[in-house]
């Protein structure tokens, strides 16, 4: 299975790409997450990065298609993969077409504007292994703690209400219009983000068929 999960900063990409990972055996691309990694070892395509994701801009596409071209080489890559907030410009979905990445579905997860700058003060991540949970609706069993390597989780940057303003602007004019692309490949399955996590997740499964 080769899917992109599409949608807003905050409408749940993340935490169902886990679970999407775990049930299919396949591995979760996350250009956020490998850049979050890239600038805390400081690398040069970290150091590229960081003013871009500190303010909620996109990073250039060079950079992106970069990063997809050499991480999809992988032999984990082989089976399929779960592709998290990437593509986020027609630019990058044209330039990874011309790659051969050809995806089964793109699963479009719909989430009203209002919903997220509340759901991101919530949101809590690991600073060691980037594993993504939230105070209400996806709580670690422990508290401050991540439940799979037991890291110090912490607030991310960028989930600062002026920040998340800049990503949700940034989502209408630059990534939302890749839902008319993929519509008009059959592609494009939507879901609503619900306010509890495991109706989420059912209705994702519902509609993958899983
Ligand atoms: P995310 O974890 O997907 O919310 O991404 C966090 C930040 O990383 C975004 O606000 C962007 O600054 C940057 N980023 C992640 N993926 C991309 C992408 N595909 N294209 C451009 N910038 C990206």
């Amino acid at each position: 299975m080769k899917l992109i999960l599409f949608g807003a900063p905050g409408a749940g990409k993340g935490t169902q790409a886990e679970f999407l990972s775990k049930r299919l055996g396949v591995p979760t691309i996350s250009t956020g997450e490998i850049l979050r990694a890239a600038m805390k070892k400081g690398t040069a395509v970290g150091k590229e990065a960081k003013a871009y994701v500190d303010s909620g801009r996109l990073v250039p596409d060079d950079v992106i298609i970069g990063i997809i071209q050499e991480r999809l080489a992988e032999p984990d890559c082989q089976k399929g993969y779960i592709l998290d907030g990437v593509p986020r410009t027609l630019a990058q979905a044209e330039a990874m077409e011309r790659m051969g990445v050809d995806v089964d579905v793109v699963l479009n997860l719909e989430i009203p504007d209002e919903t997220i700058v509340e759901r991101l003060c919530g949101r809590r991540i690991c600073k060691d292994c980037g594993a993504s949970y939230h105070l209400i609706s996806n709580p670690p069993q422990k508290e401050g703690r991540c439940d799979s390597c037991g890291g110090e989780l912490i607030i991310r940057r960028d989930d600062s209400p002026e920040t998340v303003r800049e990503r949700l602007r940034v989502y209408h004019a630059e990534t939302e219009p890749l839902k008319a692309h993929y519509a008009a490949s059959g592609k494009l399955r939507t879901v609503q983000s619900q306010e509890r996590l495991e109706d989420t997740s059912r209705m994702v499964r519902e509609t993958l068929g899983l």
